[in-house]
């Protein structure tokens, strides 16, 4: 590998629509005949009949296991343990990112098929070959980048929009940052999480989520209010998960991510998904990178109709010290983290600036008042 590669890595099989739990049997006797299946509570129930109806016609044996809810070097050999114990030979996971972090690590540690099955669209780990792993008491311990992708994603959209519409509007979050970290990875020849540098699919998978969810994004959280599966919902799904995921694991993450970090710092904010914190950040990006006023009205809009936050307020930080802000800026100005993947000079300062101006925007726009 040169500085003048350029990577692009995916998973293997990516299946999504209405009720493709049902054939989960099928793709999966392609990988193996005997299923670990991991998952939380919720994510074991509403995936159970289809999958046992399914897998049992294709004489496939599964054995269920709880998760103990963190992603710790723990539990993830306590996984591998169960799967040796059963002489499993593929690992599912059922739910959300955490129980998707576990297996995929523990298929990696394995070397055995991973196969995903999210019962949400609130982020975009389901593709990527990687795990965050945490420390047993919930702190951030590492970035695992895993040998390889997923070999099958199934997401079944008809249980995506059972699940509360907050995670999906939480997912495009994640998601809007997608586009404009990618760019700006391009634009400064930053590299990508596999290590080389964007290839020209990766951006437009990029460009085609953003696309997507402002053409989409509103009509797919009205019909999952009504739990209802309509084309608009599967296109934002598809971009939440697979666009969103291949962009950034193959495009790279820049401020938006960066900033995001800096604010794990913000107890107040802890109540806050991944994704509602990406969005207000990505705002800060834009005012950083000086992105065209246009744009910037563009982006503020999505998200205020959308119901993602605009202001500090929006992220229960109103009240929030100044000296705690610029103390959550210098950490995403540190060096290695991906606000330095911007062509912009950086500095806390800098950073502690915009996130201001952002919030001073997004209290604009809900007056009503005009930001350009
Ligand atoms: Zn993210």
């Amino acid at each position: 590998m040169t500085k003048y590669s350029q990577i692009f890595i995916a998973s293997s099989k990516y299946v999504q629509g209405r009720g493709v739990i049902n054939q989960i049997g099928e793709h999966i006797s392609l990988l193996g005949d005997r299923v670990l299946v991991v998952g939380g509570k919720t994510g074991l129930a509403v995936t159970r009949s289809g999958r046992a109806q399914s897998l049992a016609a294709k004489s496939i044996f599964q054995v269920e296991e709880l998760f103990r809810g963190e992603v710790c070097d723990a539990e993830i050999e306590r996984l591998t343990a169960v799967a040796k114990q059963n002489a499993c030979n593929v690992l599912v996971a059922c739910g959300g990112g955490k129980a998707i972090d576990a297996v995929k690590a523990a298929a990696a540690e394995l070397k055995l098929p991973a196969v995903i099955i999210p019962t949400t669209a609130a982020t975009d780990a389901p593709c990527s070959a990687l795990s965050v792993i945490y420390k047993e008491n919930g702190e951030f311990d590492r970035l695992w980048i895993l040998p390889k992708n997923p070999d099958l994603v199934l997401v079944d959209t008809e249980i995506i929009c059972q699940a509360p519409v907050r995670l999906l509007v939480a997912g495009m979050g994640d998601a809007l940052a997608t586009w404009f970290e990618a760019e700006a990875c391009y634009n400064s020849g930053a590299l990508n999480i596999s290590g080389g540098k964007i290839t020209a699919s990766a951006l437009a998978l990029a460009r085609l989520c953003y696309d997507i969810l402002l053409k989409y994004g509103l009509q797919a959280k009205i019909a999952c209010e009504s739990k209802l599966v309509t084309p608009a919902l599967e296109k934002v799904v598809e971009a939440n998960t697979l666009l969103s995921g291949l962009g950034f694991e193959s495009g790279g993450t820049a401020a938006a991510h960066a900033i995001s970090e800096g604010f794990s710092l913000i107890e107040e904010m802890h109540d806050l998904t991944h994704g509602e914190k990406v969005a207000f950040c990505t705002l800060v990006q834009l005012i950083l990178e000086q992105r065209p006023p246009e744009i910037i009205q563009e982006v503020y809009d999505f998200c205020y109709k959308l119901g993602l936050p605009i202001t500090l307020a929006d992220l229960n930080s109103a009240q929030v010290s100044a000296t705690k802000l610029r103390q959550a800026a210098e950490i995403s100005a540190e060096p290695g983290r991906g606000t330095h993947n911007l062509t912009v000079t950086i500095s806390g300062d800098v950073i502690f600036d915009a996130i201001m101006l952002a919030d001073a925007l997004g209290q604009r726009i809900k007056n009503g008042q005009p930001i350009v």
